[in-house]
């Protein structure tokens, strides 16, 4: 086979920006080792997030161009409600300026004391809504999901069999929504399979609870069904997307993630009634339910955007860069979580810096390390991101300590991609003489995006 090319050519060009190694240990330490606090200017390869970082198509432009400003009834709106209904089947859609206010509606809705929201592994702002509304959030991933360095193709499936006893032990009057996250996202990417999306279904219709979607990677768990499951190598994306959509009663989805959108999201159900409470609730918060807290140019752009995913060259080329990344990283007897997910790679921290206790953060230490060594920005997903404390103020820590290497979407060539390698095969080499963190201030929600943190 021939190599796999990026599917295509490139018409406007950024500048990024080269500093040195003094620099960064510099920008590092007075951004308390926290990759969030590093201005974008001092990255030189930015893969913090695939999220609102890809880029936009000539088409999609032009589509900017297109977008109608009226406050009601835009034909941008139209245009972006065609282009959700024609993926997801939904009837009843509602537009929102990302996905963590699609969650905040639905959350405030159907959330509040008492009430428990079952998942494979909930993202970290869907988690922080569910808490905020007064519910708690319980992940049910699969076994395989628990070993990172163990390959199987649907890792990101959930436990059926926990599912059940949750529901039996918790009480389905109490658990408002089982939602499952394609592709897991938190845990390493990894797909969904289309029998455990209809096992799901079939729990969710036994007990009477509804079943959500969390969308954001629809078109990359869509490709990897594609590739893994029987029965569908002969299918398109868009017939894929569809069954899996068919089998749920909706979906929050943020834009920034497969709509190829620098910002955007979306609500879509079935019910009704849930839906006139929606979009009360979004007029309060976010806007008519025409524009959802968007420009109509942002409808636009997400309306082609939806449509330009499921092309099936892009999505190889998409799946075979990170796996590229990935088993370069394999060869050089880096640990990774394999296989490789949808839109990131994963390094294992806890076995990369095994010198490092987890109530040391090695992920973050990672994290740092990786910048200061070559300028490449990445974020722990580990117990700074998921850790919490007892009673006795001791750190409970995250199932894993991961480092994400997210990769935007249509942005970084092959070459980028070899030079992170590299980066970060010579930290590696280097393990050693990195330094583990402790945290010097931190907020009770979401704390990874503000925290202080100093060497300890
Ligand atoms: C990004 C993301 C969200 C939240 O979307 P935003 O647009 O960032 O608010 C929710 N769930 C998953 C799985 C995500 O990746």
């Amino acid at each position: 086979m021939k190599t796999i090319i990026e599917p295509f050519k490139i018409k406007t060009v950024e500048a990024i920006y080269f500093t040195t190694k003094e620099e960064r240990r510099s920008i590092l330490e007075k951004a308390f080792y926290n990759p969030f606090r590093i201005h974008a200017k001092d990255v030189l390869i930015d893969l913090l997030t695939d999220s609102g970082t890809s880029a936009m198509s000539s088409n999609q432009w032009a589509g900017i161009m297109q977008g109608d400003e009226s406050y009601a009834g835009s034909p941008s709106f139209f245009r972006f409600e065609e282009s959700v209904r024609s993926i997801t089947g939904m009837p009843l859609i509602i537009p929102t300026h990302q996905g963590r206010a699609a969650e905040k509606i639905i959350f405030t809705i159907l959330g509040g004391k008492g009430k428990y929201f079952l998942s494979n592994t909930l993202f970290d702002t869907t988690r922080a809504n569910i808490e905020f509304s007064g519910a708690e959030g319980v992940d049910l991933i699969c076994e395989e999901g628990k070993h990172p360095s163990i390959p199987a193709p649907f890792k990101g499936n959930m436990d059926i069999e926990a599912l059940q006893q949750t529901i039996t032990k918790i009480g389905a009057e109490n658990i408002p929504m089982v939602i499952i996250t394609i592709t897991n996202n938190s845990g390493g990417g990894q797909p969904v399979s289309m029998q455990n999306i209809k096992d799901v279904r079939n729990v969710c219709t036994e007990y009477q609870i509804p079943f959500f979607i969390d969308a954001c990677r629809f078109a990359e768990n869509a490709y990897f069904i594609k590739l893994r499951e029987e029965g569908y190598s002969n299918k398109s994306i868009l017939e894929i997307a569809n069954e899996m959509f068919s089998y749920a009663d909706g979906c929050t989805m943020s834009a920034k993630k497969d709509a190829f959108a620098n910002i955007g999201g979306f609500l879509a159900m079935r019910d009704l009634d849930l839906a006139v409470q929606c979009r009360n609730l979004l007029i309060v918060t976010e806007g008519f339910t025409t524009y959802g807290g968007l420009a109509g140019r942002d409808l636009e752009a997400i309306a082609i955007g939806l449509q330009e995913i499921m092309d099936e060259h892009y999505l190889q080329y998409r799946i075979r860069s990170i796996e590229y990344l990935t088993n370069k990283l394999i060869e050089a007897g880096v640990p990774v979580m394999q296989p490789a997910g949808g839109h990131a790679v994963y390094i294992d921290a806890k076995d990369f810096l095994p010198h490092i206790p987890v109530d040391q953060y090695p992920g973050q230490a990672l994290v740092g390390a990786l910048y200061e060594h070559g300028g490449v920005r990445g974020v722990e997903i580990g117990s700074l991101m998921f850790g919490k404390y007892d009673a006795e103020g001791k750190l409970i820590p995250a199932q894993l300590e991961l480092v994400r290497l997210a990769i935007p979407r249509r942005v970084y060539t092959q070459s980028h991609i070899d030079y992170v390698a590299e980066v970060i095969i010579e930290v590696f080499e280097k393990r050693d003489a990195i330094k583990g963190l402790a945290i010097i201030e931190e907020t009770p929600l979401l704390r990874h995006f503000t925290a202080k943190l100093k060497t300890a």
